[in-house]
């Protein structure tokens, strides 16, 4: 969590927790609907707390999720991605790949003369 999150998650728990006191004089010496007020404005702050570290949570996946698309080479990524990688480099020549292995390029060093027999 992120300092200026830890500092407003403070801030809330204060304001509750004033709140709920206030609430608490307001059930013994005033109205009970001020009371019922003031409960509800101090559950509001918690779940202000609470939001503030949802978002806190998103940050941290939005920020591994930047660092893994930053780095490919690090996550090779799925094994999918593994196997295309490995036939893709394993690839001969672009007449090759064509041809599902049949045939290369004149210029590919993997070229064998036909012989002429057949
Ligand atoms: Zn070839």
């Amino acid at each position: 969590m992120a300092r200026s999150s830890r500092l407003l998650c403070v801030l809330y728990l204060v304001t509750g927790a004033a709140l709920a006191s206030t609430a608490v004089v307001a059930f013994r010496y005033g109205s009970a609907w001020a009371g019922c007020l003031f409960v509800a404005a101090s559950l509001v702050q918690v779940i202000a707390v609470v939001r503030e570290s949802v978002l806190c949570d998103h940050r941290r996946a939005a920020a591994r999720l930047r660092r893994l698309h930053a780095a490919p080479s690090a996550h090779p990524g799925t094994a999918l991605d593994v196997a295309v990688r490995s036939q893709l480099d394993a690839a001969c020549c672009e007449r090759w790949w064509t041809s599902l292995g049949t045939d290369h390029d004149s210029a590919c060093r993997h070229r064998t003369r036909r012989s002429s027999a057949a």
